[in-house]
């Protein structure tokens, strides 16, 4: 296929900054908008691919280096909304419009600018991707201590949100209710819509509000929700929090955040803190100690047991061991994320504790042994 030259599409420079890319766009795109006089949707889609490669620095930058793009929309050629750069939910990811919105000298709704965008994007080559409502996505946090952290737990939360009615699971009708034909669309489940925009007076195809597409309604509305389909509770929801998680890690519950009426519902992120342990630190999935063992215990060796993280740890010093020597104590340590059956070591630093003051008796057998050459 021939190369395409985004710059020539927006008639900018090689090295034009953000800014000037953005009004060359707006400019371009006011004018060859499908529903303007001078409108060109072939044309108006050529400009916005190359906007969409151009405003993302990431995007720019595959294109200057080898003019294409490997990420999304843009190297999309065959037209279309884009595999990347639309749908995903929120509808629109590709265009910057935050940016702009700083611009300052050009006033219009940047949420009917969306919708524009949106439905021709929507309309192209039939059957196009229908914008999603999505309901907001919660955060919380969660101190666990460092025991639970290894070995993973369960805990329960009370969260107050929007969420699904349960006693219509959503339809907003009363249990066993017929449907009936949507009155607002007719059942067409689409309703006009005409908005001032930048681009002037444009109508435009939106969903229906009222049966969020469907063209049916119930004919008597659930009694608990009173037809919304969703409501504010308080749940009770089950955190599980996996063996061999780290401090500051997010856990992510999707479709356990907020409901949205005729949406899909949004996600749930819980950021995790550890409480740090007294004695062990985390390496890894490996769990290190420093140990404190008497002199005798270095030149001739000897037995220890300690609290590890589960129970008693016991290990062997072998004899002459030096200071700072790492013991190790296969399969003590952390679970692996990956493989629960499989776990880290638990490491023991050694220090050796020399003797500050000696009684006499013992003053008189280390001379001996120095006598001997230690
Ligand atoms: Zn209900
Ligand atoms: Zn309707």
């Amino acid at each position: 296929m021939a190369q395409k030259n985004y710059y020539e599409t927006l008639g900018v420079d090689k090295k034009a900054s953000k800014d000037e890319i953005k009004k060359a766009f707006y400019k371009l795109a006011a004018k060859y908008h499908p529903d303007k006089k001078t409108g060109d949707e072939a044309k108006f889609k050529e400009i916005n691919e190359a906007y969409q490669v151009l405003s993302n620095d990431q995007k720019r930058k595959e294109y200057d280096t080898y003019g294409q793009t490997f990420s999304g929309a843009g190297s999309n050629a065959s037209g279309g909304p884009g595999a990347g750069g639309f749908g995903a939910g929120q509808g629109f990811g590709g265009f910057d419009f935050s940016g702009f919105q700083q611009g300052g000298d050009m006033n219009f709704d940047f949420e009917d600018l969306g919708d524009i965008f949106g439905d021709i994007f929507g309309g192209f080559g039939g059957g196009g991707r229908a914008k999603t409502k999505r309901g907001r996505d919660m955060s919380l946090e969660m101190d666990i201590s460092f025991e639970e952290s290894i070995f993973g737990v369960e805990r329960n939360v009370l969260i107050s949100k929007v969420s699904t009615c349960k006693t219509c699971h959503g339809s907003g009708g009363k249990p066993g209710t017929k449907m009936e034909t949507c009155p607002k669309c007719n059942g067409k489940g689409k309703i006009n819509d005409i908005k001032r925009t930048i681009f002037g007076a444009m109508q435009s195809v939106k969903t229906c509000d009222e049966c969020h597409g469907s063209g049916k309604v119930p004919k008597e509305k659930c009694e608990t929700c009173h037809g919304a389909g969703v409501l504010n509770t308080k749940e009770d929801i089950k955190i599980s929090v996996p063996p061999g998680i780290n401090n500051g890690e997010v856990l992510r519950m999707s479709g356990m955040g907020e409901a949205v009426q005729g949406g899909q519902t949004g996600d749930l992120y819980i950021k995790i803190f550890v409480k740090p342990n007294k004695i062990w630190k985390r390496e890894g999935n490996d769990l290190i100690m420093t140990q404190d063992i008497k002199l005798t215990d270095a030149i001739l060796g000897g037995k220890y047991v300690i609290d590890a993280i589960d129970g008693k740890l016991e290990f062997e010093i072998p004899k002459g061991v030096s200071p700072n020597d790492i013991l190790k104590v296969k399969g003590r340590g952390v679970p692996s994320m990956q493989n629960k059956n499989h776990r880290g070591d638990a490491l023991i630093k050694i220090n050796i504790l020399i003797p500050k003051k000696l009684s006499k008796k013992a003053e008189g057998l280390i001379e001996d042994l120095k006598k001997e050459g230690l």
